[in-house]
């Protein structure tokens, strides 16, 4: 299993009380699942996913990424897990304004410090792969929404993470690109073995999806 969360429960502070954004959330993905996840704003649809990505840790509860327990590790062993084994794609694509899509994706590998030449070829054979490599050279500003998120999807998959995090990819884009955009990564989660999350608003895009779970005042139940 890439994800599992067990019992999971997140507070923020909120005046003299707390806020309970994850209420015994619990959430099993396998490798080669795609799960959505709706619901509406404010519901803990984000939340969800900082914790299952280790941005944030739990309260309570359990998760295991890709076979380690994160709820045990230290901050260093956590940054380590997340960069290793988790991709995040979020809501705007956050690409940087200066860098061409494929330095966008070297900038992974630099971080991480694959060898160069091997990341450019993977970061080329990524780019063809989202259906851009004649547009590897461009910056942001001459892609458009939906190329812009494609880049951020391979970008995501650059470090071959087990768990693929989505955050309402499709919410800057028309129907028809939503729709592209959330095809390639079901694909993507088919081809390349990762355990996919998905919080979307959109249900008309569920059909494509394996699953879908919905989300409500931190309450997590299939849809
Ligand atoms: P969603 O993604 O479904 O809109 P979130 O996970 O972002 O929901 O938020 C769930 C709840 O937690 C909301 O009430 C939100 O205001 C609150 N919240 C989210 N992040 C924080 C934070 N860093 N500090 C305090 N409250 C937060
Ligand atoms: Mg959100």
């Amino acid at each position: 299993m890439s994800l599992i969360m067990k019992d999971v429960r997140l507070t923020y502070p909120d005046g003299d009380r707390r806020l309970v954004a994850l209420d015994d959330v619990s959430l099993t993905v396998e490798p080669g699942e795609i799960v959505a996840v709706t619901g509406p704003s404010g519901s803990g649809k984000s939340s969800l996913l900082a914790v299952a990505g280790a941005l944030v840790t739990a309260e309570s509860g359990t998760v295991a990424v890709a076979g380690t327990d994160v709820t045990g590790l230290g901050q260093k062993d956590r940054d380590r897990l997340r960069r290793d084994r988790v991709g995040f794609v979020f809501q705007q694509a956050n690409l940087l304004a200066a860098l061409t899509a494929l330095d966008q994706l070297l900038l992974v590998a630099h971080v991480t410090g694959a060898p160069k030449a091997a990341a450019r070829t993977r970061a080329m054979e990524l780019l063809d792969y989202v259906g851009l490599a004649a547009k590897a050279h461009r910056r942001p500003g001459r892609l458009s929404g939906g190329e812009r998120q494609r880049v951020a999807v391979a970008r995501a998959l650059m470090g071959e993470p087990a768990l693929l995090l989505v955050d309402e990819p499709t919410s800057a884009l028309d129907a028809e690109r939503g729709h592209d955009v959330i095809a390639l990564l079901r694909d993507a989660t088919r081809e390349r073995r990762t355990a996919t999350v998905v919080v979307t608003h959109d249900l008309r895009h569920l059909d494509l999806l394996d699953r879908a779970m919905e989300m409500r005042d931190g309450t997590l139940t299939p849809s």
